[in-house]
């Protein structure tokens, strides 16, 4: 039974995993693209390359970009990464969809004064561009595009404080959602803010499997999908 909250006047979205299947659609269809061009570096088929990818995602060891990885662990040139990210950009986004509810939820809180922010790391330009094809445009009182090819890029931990402190908002008057316990809803925890996991994706089955019921490293609540935050906000 998840827990419910009552006093939230704000939700901090999460878009990748969060809003949309970002690991079926998007990062399935780049780890085929890319499955070639490591077969070829390093000797294996197709098959073993994609399955290299998804075991060092999974894997709790690997914590940098997964293609930096197997450039480092295979010794290969810099003419790999090249290769990979000319792969990666023959995947087109256009095909992209909300989850199901999402949109009419998203409408639903923001009718009733909810405020809602989205803050997503990643490409900005990529991530504009997901939010815009998602159809999504127009539903947050703001949008926190983090830019995680920056050197020296941060966590989400700053950004949702300058949202609590411009908006006069007490951590426990928002609710952060999203797929990942590092780097998310971890550092929300850290200002105190409550959470909720959405159990979706790689990010998610990283984290269940590697988790060990420490609480410390537990979101506060559970989430099937964002549909379900108006019954948790007791909506
Ligand atoms: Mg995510």
């Amino acid at each position: 039974m998840p827990r419910t909250f009552g006093a939230i006047k704000a939700v901090i979205l999460d878009l990748d995993d969060t809003l949309y299947d970002c690991s079926g659609t998007l990062v399935h269809s780049r780890r085929l693209k890319a499955a070639g061009v490591i077969a070829n570096a390093i000797g294996c088929s197709e098959k073993e390359a994609y399955q290299l990818q998804n075991d060092l995602d999974e894997s709790s060891s690997v914590s940098g970009d997964l293609y930096e990885e197997i450039a480092r662990r295979y010794s290969l040139p810099a003419g790999f990464m090249e290769e990979i990210n000319r792969k990666f950009s023959e995947v087109g986004i256009g095909g992209i969809k909300p989850f199901a509810g999402v949109t009419d939820t998203l409408k639903k809180l923001k009718k009733e004064g909810i405020l809602l922010f989205l803050v997503t790391a990643g490409k900005p330009e990529e991530q504009e561009k997901k939010v815009r094809v998602l159809g999504l445009d127009g539903l947050f009182d703001e949008t926190t595009l983090l830019d995680t090819t920056a050197v020296g890029a941060d966590t989400k931990k700053a950004c949702f404080k300058e949202i609590l402190d411009s908006r006069h908002l007490k951590a426990e008057e928002v609710l952060c959602v999203g797929d990942r316990m590092d780097r998310e809803l971890k550092v929300a925890k850290e200002l105190g803010i409550p959470t909720a996991m959405v159990r979706h994706g790689r990010h998610y089955r990283r984290f269940s499997s590697n988790s060990t019921g420490d609480n410390e490293e537990a979101p506060d609540t559970y989430i099937e999908s964002v549909a379900d935050l108006p019954r948790i906000l007791d909506r």
